[in-house]
């Protein structure tokens, strides 16, 4: 199985223009792993894309993306949904001057009963098919099957299984605060071969400035790196780990989230950055 990380940015892409923050500032002076796009994630085998966000075409173009048969939204965050159009650039057929192909678009019912409306049209046009998934569906996308299931208050985020025969992943891609205590208690979610997750808030940037005061509401609505995440890793007991959705406000450099992995071996984690490829 092998996955590209399309974007590993949430809310927040890197640089943010005007920001001066040191994160913004190195990725506008070095670029490379410091620019961010929207998160985004590309399964090969299956033409599979997760995410929608609002830069994904050019993110699918530096990837070298080429068609795009399924498409699985985690949630419907904007940052997850509002490149929804992609559907037209990618199925665009010049000659006919209109749809060629069709990707499939599957979703949780709190994510169509919120967005899908606003989607039709291109349904109607030939673009994509919705379709709404249940949690616990197995979905059969050829070489790899995606088993859905839900978390988050209300279960309004979609976490999938991709298993392919050979390899395991699970991915959690957001909103994974208190996730490890679901994880810890199903058996489905442990011992794959992969975790992508949402990386979550520090309190502090690796020179000791605050980067989550005590009132911020980070602390109470979102998962936090040592609170939420680590446990989770030790819960899902994964092979290794990919963390991602990286923002400036993590108040740390490409080459200090290298160091930050290297400090929490014997756990096999790396931070993902964009056109990052993983093979299983
Ligand atoms: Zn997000
Ligand atoms: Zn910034």
């Amino acid at each position: 199985m092998r996955l590209t990380i399309l974007g590993s940015g949430g809310p927040l892409t890197t640089p943010r223009p005007g920001c001066p923050c040191r994160v913004c500032t190195a990725a506008r002076r070095h670029g490379g792993r410091g620019r961010r796009g929207g998160p985004g994630i590309f399964v090969h085998d299956a033409h599979l894309l997760i995410d929608a966000t609002e830069d994904i075409v050019p993110l699918l173009n530096s990837a070298g993306v080429e068609r795009i048969d399924h498409l699985f939204l985690t949630h419907w965050h904007p940052d997850h949904t509002a490149g929804f159009r992609f559907v037209e650039q990618v199925n665009f057929d010049v000659l006919r001057g209109a749809a060629g192909r069709r990707t499939m678009v599957w979703m949780n019912a709190a994510t169509a009963r919120r967005l899908a409306d606003s989607w039709r049209f291109f349904e109607a046009v030939g673009y994509c098919r919705l379709n709404v998934v249940e949690p616990g569906t197995r979905l059969d996308l050829g070489s790899i099957t995606a088993t859905w299931f839900n978390y988050a208050p209300e279960g309004f985020l979609s976490g999938f299984v991709l298993d392919d025969g050979r390899a395991r992943a699970l991915l959690v891609l957001d909103e994974t605060k208190d996730l490890a205590e679901q994880v810890a208690a199903d058996p489905l979610l442990q011992g794959h071969d992969l975790l992508v997750a949402e990386c979550g808030w520090f309190e502090r940037d690796p020179d000791g400035h605050i980067l989550v005061r005590e009132n911020s509401r980070l602390r109470t609505e979102e998962a936090g790196f040592e609170r939420d995440t680590l446990p989770l890793i030790r819960a899902a007991r994964a092979r290794r780990t990919v963390l991602t959705h990286l923002m400036d406000l993590h108040g740390r450099t490409p080459e200090e989230f290298d160091a930050l992995a290297a400090s929490l071996a014997p756990l096999d984690v790396q931070f993902a950055y964009d056109g990052m490829v993983v093979d299983l």
